[in-house]
This record gives C-alpha cells, structure tokens and sequence, in this order.
C-alpha cells in the first residue's frame, strides 16, 4: 500500500457490525464479557479502545513500523518512552529541542535520577565522545523546533546500534509523509499528534511507533500503567485529519518555500532558516533522508531587537499569533517568550534562539494572501 492509501485504509476497515466506512467513535470505558476472561479483544478503554486501536494501527503503518501507541499528549508520549529508563541511566539529547522536551526532560526526569546530556547532535564524533557506560538513549528532533537544524538519522543509527542505545526521533515536524525514521534505523518514532498528523488545530495527542517487541511491550505496559491515554473522540478526529495528511503536506511545503523565499530576499531580515535552501548547514542530509522540507520557516531579523519582533508577530492578519504548530491555518511565534521561554537565555541563544527570532508555521491558505501578509508586517518596523 502506498502512502497516500495508507492515510485513508490503513487500520480502517468498514465497521463489522454496521458496514459504517468511518471508524464508529466507541465511546464507552468497558466491555461486556461473556464470562470471566471471554470478551471480544476489549476489556477496558484504558487498555485498549477500537477507535484508538485504529489510530495505532493507521500509525504504524505510516511509519513502516510494527506497533503504534498514542498518549494524551506529545509529551505523554515522550514520558512513557522516557520511562523505559531507571534512575542511573543517562540520555543524551540534542540541545536544539522542543521547550516542552527540555522541561520534562531536566525538571522532572532529572529529579528521578536520569541524567540528560544535551549537545549538538550534527557531529557524530562529537555524540560518541559523551556516549559512556550509564548511556541508555539518544534523543533526537529533526527538522527541530525553532532553529529547523537537520541531524544525520542513519549516522546517529549506527552509533547508537555501536553501543546498543535506544534512538528516539521526534518526528513532529517532518511527519512519515517526509521523513520515516525507523527506515533509516531509528528504533522509536515519537510525534505530537496534536501538529500536522492531526492537522487541524483541535487536539492535543502524541504518539510512539517501533518495530521491536521488547520495546513495544514496555510501552504497552507503560502505557496501561500509567494511563496517559486519549479518548476515543480524539482518536477519531486525529485519524480523519490523516486522511488529507499527503494533500496537506505538499501544499505546505509548497506555501513554506515560497515564504522562505520570500523572507530571504527581504532587506529587513536578517537569517532565513529553512532545510530546503541550498546554504542551508545540513541540506545535504535534508535532501538524503527527506522528500522534501515542509512548512516550518523560523527567522529573525536586522538588529535582533525584541520590540521589532513584537511588532511583526503583532501585526499578521493570517498568521495568526499563538502556540502550537502544523494546522491548515498559519501561525505564527516568538519562541523566546513562548514555546522556549522554560529554555534559559543562555541555553537557548547558544542554538540561535535569539529575541528576534520568528517561527512561522506556514499553512495551507492561498500563498498571495500570506505573502501580503508578511509584507505588511514587515513594513511596520
Ligand atoms: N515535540 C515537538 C517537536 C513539539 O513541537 C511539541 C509541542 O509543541 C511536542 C513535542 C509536545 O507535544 P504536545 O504539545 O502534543 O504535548
């Protein structure tokens, strides 16, 4: 099956009971059973629900992999596979992430023993000089979130296969329909639903995806254990806006290269940061391992003051102001005092977080109209 059937087929056959072609939303917390232990595959919604069960099968397959669990949140997600670990253990982890990783990561996790090692992860020499006898996981993001850097998937796959680690990839921002990470050796996916998977800006959902059984089965216990789960209702919605994922993709990708461009070209801004552009740092390993560069442009501007930055993101019409990313509709960002604000000064300007920067999460609206957009914002300084 290709990916764009796979979108719409993939662990969504017709509703046996009714011939419904739309995964029915079974909205209930148990099921009947015959007698003790005779049921029909269901006993409890935190352990398993059909409409979720759909979702992680759709998942896995988007991402070639064997098994799917989904969480309530992206960060649901990332807690479950965090807890694969023990006190002791350390993880190393790109310094170029995600606020939300970073607070889990160095204000929860650390306060349970597990140690989190953040550097740059473009250099695979570099990893492995921090790789020592207590390393357990490499955790990386890629496009990541702000600065759309790019890591080397298969090289970090090695090194981690070297010292038998388990690679994590936050696929978020890439999505399978771009990028699939367990093809290129990565042992578990993780994603925020809640972005382009879902696409639509009405959920809040995350995900892991792996090929191993040992793994899976950890999960699956983690999962029912601590009961990070999303509703049924949810699921639906998250498996409806797969659906269109191919179609939104392309056209994301389309409106993100003519906004790169666009900015690029502007006298007043300053970097441009976009995998697609050829003095992009890693764009030969974008083009190796993506289909293409997506829709996320971050970039900030002549004399990097902070009021200028307030002022662009102030007055977008269709860019609209707030967190989150990955909808049919465009968005716009300050990660500095936003999605980074838990990351400090320091930490985040040594990754190019600097108070000019803009994150724009270019959606699926007409490109002249977003262009407009960006002009007349950009006038404004
Ligand atoms: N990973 C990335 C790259 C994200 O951008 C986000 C949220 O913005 C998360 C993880 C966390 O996901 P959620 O907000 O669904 O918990």
């Amino acid at each position: 099956m290709k990916f764009g059937t796979k979108t719409i087929h993939a662990g969504q056959d017709p509703d046996p009971t009714t011939g419904a072609i739309m995964t029915p939303v079974y909205q209930t917390s148990t099921y009947v059973q015959e007698s003790p232990g005779i049921h029909k595959g269901f006993e409890y919604s935190r352990t398993g629900n059909p409409t979720r069960n759909a979702l992680e099968k759709n998942l896995a397959s988007l991402e070639n992999g064997n098994h799917g669990l989904c969480f309530s949140s992206g960060l649901g997600a990332i807690d479950a596979i965090i807890k694969l670990l023990s006190p002791g253990d350390e993880v190393i982890s790109t310094n170029d992430l995600y606020g939300g990783t970073y607070r889990i990561f160095s204000k929860i996790f650390e306060n349970y023993g597990i140690k989190f090692k953040f550097i740059g992860l473009e250099n695979v020499k570099k990893i492995e000089s921090f790789v020592s006898k207590k390393t357990k996981m490499i955790w990386a993001e890629t496009p990541t979130n702000p600065m759309l850097n790019i890591v080397d998937i298969s090289a970090i796959a090695n090194l981690s296969k070297k010292y038998d680690l388990i690679f994590v990839v936050d696929n978020t921002f890439a999505t399978p329909f771009l990028q699939r990470p367990l093809d290129l050796g990565a042992d578990i996916v993780m994603h925020s639903l809640t972005k382009y998977m879902a696409g639509h800006s009405d959920v809040v959902m995350g995900a892991a995806i792996c090929r191993d059984d040992a793994i899976a089965e950890k999960l699956y216990f983690i999962q029912n254990s601590c009961g990070a789960v999303p509703g049924p209702m949810d699921s639906f919605l998250v498996l409806r806006g797969i659906k269109t994922l191919h179609l939104r993709m392309q056209r994301h990708c389309e409106n993100g290269k003519m906004v790169a461009d666009f900015l690029n070209k502007h006298p007043k801004v300053n970097n441009v940061y976009w995998p697609g552009f050829k003095f992009h740092t890693n764009h030969e390993i974008a083009k190796k391992q993506m289909d293409d560069y997506g829709g996320m442009v971050s970039f900030d501007l002549n004399g990097n003051k902070l009021e200028d930055a307030i002022t662009v993101v102030s007055n977008t019409h269709y860019f609209t102001l707030a967190e989150s990313l990955g909808g049919v509709e465009s968005l716009c960002g300050h990660p500095a005092s936003m999605t980074h604000a838990a990351i400090p000064k320091k930490e985040r300007e040594k990754t190019g977080v600097v108070d000019s920067l803009i994150r724009l999460s270019v959606g699926v609206e007409d490109i002249t109209d977003l262009i407009d957009d960006l002009k007349h914002a950009l006038e404004k300084l």
